[in-house]
């Protein structure tokens, strides 16, 4: 392991990422020649899909196909920079400046790391900055999907900053804190230490995180909450509330989710599902979070979360749009409540954990290795901070890649198994239907290159899905 020298390890570092870089570059220019040459309708969608809507679709995907490359480009040279000027060890002595000069030495090596965390945070979020609002304000603006003002995106942004200082910061600290006073097995303690802050961060986010960006209401009374009740009895689902979120203020694509423990399952609908719903403008759907991340994106595949503020605009398009049917909802949640049924969400929370175990021991393997800190610009000192950013990030980037690899390919295999679960709750047509509305509102292009598809959807294309419930047989 010592005939790495210094820089040869950064470029070896530096190589796999323009590797994986010019691999993903690749796929996506597959991508954008299939939006760029796609101008026919599918056949199994031409009874459901306008033509106008198609259209709307493919340009809508071109013009971020265009803007992730650019985006995409932008951040490939920053990450290139920084790691060839030496950025980090710079940010690490302005950090030790800082905290020298309100009297911490070297010696107070968690403060400054906690000082390094927080000014990576404030780079990424100003660099950051112009990308996040061309995203927001030209291009999901430009085709009809942006709901908030300058205003609520700054003040959403800081709120968000805020908050993520709030807990990241004192975890930082703790964890360093238990590598460096845990001994040989640390890696254990710091494993069990992520796990319960992971659970009581999924425990709080629904009470006490969520709120703060974001307006939870009951559902009311009515047809719609008697048949979810219904449902969620029939299979056991421990329902304890029904929320609705008032999604329309960000942005018009669709989303909905499910979070709690146990007992204590809450179902979130966004209000842009809803067809009754005064503030109602257009469809949406989405995806359940069970025990797992409290968040979870649209089952239609390839939205960007987007944020939106209650300026509604009042484009002709939006008014089309109407919510799904109650029957639709259904179906869509029969999908949601499948992946909590078959245990999706606590798969995924033992192989993350599983992972982070694994990750932890190696990291215990390699943090004493003297020359990785001395090739990313520490000859002097091994902080504990820098051997985790440079072995998780950097050392495991291949391993890393691989097994997001997996998990996509896994997350596939489990949303077929989900709408089949759906499908045995007799829920198959209304489901189809369903998610050929919530494609078209949020301008899903229906088709796609299979490459580009196998490396990237977390969820199967719409026409896959289609097929696996059978849809033309179903639908009439
Ligand atoms: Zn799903």
């Amino acid at each position: 392991m010592e005939v790495v020298a210094g820089l040869d390890l950064v470029t070896v570092v530096l190589l796999f990422f323009w590797v994986v870089y010019l691999w993903e570059n690749y796929l996506s220019f597959r991508q954008r020649e299939v939006y760029k040459t796609t101008k026919d309708i599918p056949w199994e969608l031409r009874s459901v899909l306008e033509h106008e809507t198609f259209e709307k679709a493919r340009l809508y995907q071109l013009d971020k196909n265009g803007f992730s490359f650019w985006a995409g480009l932008y951040s490939q040279l920053e990450m290139t920079v920084i790691l060839l000027l030496g950025g980090i060890p710079f940010l690490w002595r302005v950090s030790g400046d800082i905290t020298g000069y309100f009297g911490y030495g070297p010696e107070f090596e968690i403060l400054q790391s906690v000082t390094f965390v927080l000014l990576g945070t404030v780079f990424s979020t100003v660099t950051g900055l112009p990308w996040g609002l061309y995203s927001t304000f030209v291009i999901e603006d430009r085709h009809g999907f942006n709901k908030q003002t300058l205003g609520f995106y700054f003040k959403d942004l800081a709120k968000k900053f805020v908050v993520t200082q709030l807990i990241s910061l004192p975890v930082a600290a703790g964890l360093l804190y238990i590598i460096k006073a845990g001994g040989d097995y640390f890696f254990i303690y710091a494993w069990l230490f992520t796990f319960v802050v992971t659970m009581g961060l999924i425990f709080i986010y629904a009470d006490y995180i969520a709120p703060l960006f974001d307006r939870f209401t009951p559902l009311p009374d009515g047809d719609l909450r008697s048949q979810i009740e219904t449902l969620a009895a029939s299979i056991d689902f421990p329902l304890y509330k029904i929320f609705v979120v008032e999604g329309s203020k960000r942005s018009s694509h669709s989303n909905a989710y499910f979070f709690g423990f146990y007992k204590n399952k809450r179902i979130v609908l966004f209000d842009t599902l809803l067809e009754e719903n005064p503030v109602n403008k257009e469809a949406s759907a989405g995806e359940a979070a069970g025990e797992g991340s409290s968040e979870d994106s649209s089952d239609t595949a390839s939205e960007p979360e987007q944020k939106g503020e209650g300026d509604a605009k009042e484009g002709g398009e939006k008014k089309k749009k109407i919510g799904c049917s109650n029957e639709e909802i259904l179906a869509v949640l029969g999908h949601e409540l499948g992946h909590w049924k078959l245990g999706h969400n606590l798969k995924n929370i033992i192989i993350s954990q599983v992972n982070t175990f694994l990750c932890f021991f190696l990291f215990a393997l390699l943090s004493n290795w003297k020359e990785l800190y001395a090739a990313f610009g520490f000859p002097d000192s091994q902080p504990a901070l820098i051997g985790l950013l440079i072995i998780f990030q950097f050392i495991f980037s291949p391993y890393n890649e691989l097994l997001s690899f997996l998990m996509t390919v896994l997350s596939r295999r489990f949303e077929f198994q989900a709408d089949t679960f759906a499908l045995g709750l007799n829920k198959g047509a209304d489901l189809c239907t369903a998610l050929i509305k919530l494609n078209k509102d949020n301008l899903g292009f229906p088709v796609h290159d299979w490459l580009y598809a196998a490396w990237h959807y977390s969820h199967p294309g719409l026409l896959e899905r289609l097929r696996a419930l059978d849809y033309k047989q179903k639908e009439q």
